[in-house]
C-alpha cells in the first residue's frame, strides 16, 4: 500500500450554505454548523512545510457564500505560499467585486463554473434559485477581467453534470464554452443527492461511469493523496461522503498528519486498494447503483 506522506490536496468545508437547490445535490440536507475561524487556521497551520499543492475551501456548498473567504485565502498565502486555491462555483455571486477579489490574489489558481445547462429553460430547471442571464453574464465578466488582469495562470473550466433532464443541452453546452474557457467537462451525475432525492433518476449511465461504476475510486485514488474535512473537523475518505457516513478521525482533536497516518485511514486505504467497498459510505455510494 503506497500513499503520500502528507495529503497533497485538502478539501475543507467551512460552511454548508448555498443559494441554489440543484436536483443533483444534497446541499439542502446538510445542517452542520460553520467551521470556526480558529479551526480553519489550525488546519492550515498543521499543513505548514508539508508540500501541500492545493487547498479547496469548499465542499458541498457555494464558496462565494463564505464571508471569510478573502481572509482565509490570505491566511493560506501567508502560511502555505506554495499552495494554490481551487474553487467550484455556481457563479451567481461572481460580481465584479468578487471577481477582482479573487483575481488579485496570487494563490487563486483554478475555478470551475458549475452550470448544467446551455439554455435558460434547462439551466433554471437544473439549478432552481439561479438566473440564467445573470450567471452567464457573471461568467463572461469574470473571463473578461481575467484577460484584462492577465491572469492566464488561473485555469477556467465549464462543468455540466448530466441527468435525463439536461442531456438535450449537452452539444450546445460544449459549443458554447469550447475555446472560451480552458476546459469543458461533461460528466455523469454521481447521484450524491441520495438523502433527499431519487438519485437513481439523476444518473445517466454514460460517460465515465458507463463501463466502470467504481471509476472514481480506481482512477482518482483520492485515499492516497487527498483529505476531505467537514466543517466539524471530521474527515471522510472520499468526496462522495458528503454527510460523513465514514468518519476517519477529527483533525481538530488531533492533527491533519495524525489522521492521515492513522490506523483507521490505513485500514480504509487497504480496503479500497483491494477493491473491498464495505465501509458505510461505500455501501451507500450511489456509484454502485
Ligand atoms: S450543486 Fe452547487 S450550486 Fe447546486 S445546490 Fe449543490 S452546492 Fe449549490
Ligand atoms: S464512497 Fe467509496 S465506493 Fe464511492 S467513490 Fe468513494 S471510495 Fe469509491
Amino acid at each position: 500500500m503506497s500513499y503520500e506522506v502528507f495529503p497533497r490536496f485538502l478539501q475543507i468545508e467551512t460552511h454548508t450554505r448555498c443559494n441554489a437547490t440543484c436536483a443533483i445535490c444534497p446541499n439542502d440536507q446538510l445542517t452542520r454548523p460553520d467551521m470556526t475561524t480558529e479551526a480553519f487556521y489550525k488546519i492550515i497551520n498543521d499543513c505548514k512545510g508539508k508540500g501541500v499543492q492545493e487547498i479547496h475551501p469548499f465542499f458541498t456548498n457555494e464558496p462565494l457564500m463564505e464571508r471569510r473567504l478573502w481572509g482565509f485565502m490570505d491566511y493560506i498565502q501567508g502560511q502555505l505560499p506554495e499552495a494554490g486555491i481551487h474553487l467550484y462555483s455556481n457563479m451567481s455571486l461572481m460580481t465584479l467585486k468578487n471577481a477582482e477579489n479573487l483575481l488579485r490574489r496570487d494563490n487563486f489558481k483554478f475555478i470551475a463554473f458549475s452550470l448544467d445547462g446551455a439554455s435558460k429553460e434547462i439551466f433554471e430547471k437544473m439549478r432552481p434559485g439561479l438566473n440564467w442571464e445573470k450567471v452567464r453574464a457573471n461568467c463572461e465578466q469574470f473571463l473578461a477581467l481575467r484577460t484584462e488582469m492577465e491572469r492566464f495562470d488561473v485555469h477556467t473550466k465549464a462543468v455540466m453534470t448530466l441527468t435525463p433532464d439536461n442531456e438535450c443541452d449537452e452539444a450546445a453546452f460544449k459549443a458554447m464554452w469550447t475555446g472560451i474557457v480552458d476546459e469543458v467537462m461533461v460528466m455523469g451525475s454521481d447521484g450524491r443527492a441520495r438523502l433527499g432525492n431519487d438519485w437513481q433518476k439523476t444518473q445517466v449511465k454514460s460517460k465515465a461511469y458507463k463501463n466502470d461504476p467504481r471509476w472514481p475510486c480506481r482512477a482518482h485514488r483520492c485515499h492516497t493523496h487527498s483529505m476531505y474535512i467537514l466543517s466539524n473537523g471530521d474527515t471522510v475518505p472520499c468526496c462522495k461522503d458528503f454527510d460523513g457516513q465514514t468518519r476517519i478521525g477529527n483533525v481538530l482533536e488531533t492533527s491533519v498528519e495524525e489522521v492521515w497516518n492513522s490506523e483507521r485511514m490505513n485500514e480504509i486505504r487497504a480496503k479500497l486498494d483491494a477493491g473491498i467497498y464495505d465501509e458505510k459510505a461505500c455501501k451507500l455510494c450511489p456509484l454502485w447503483g
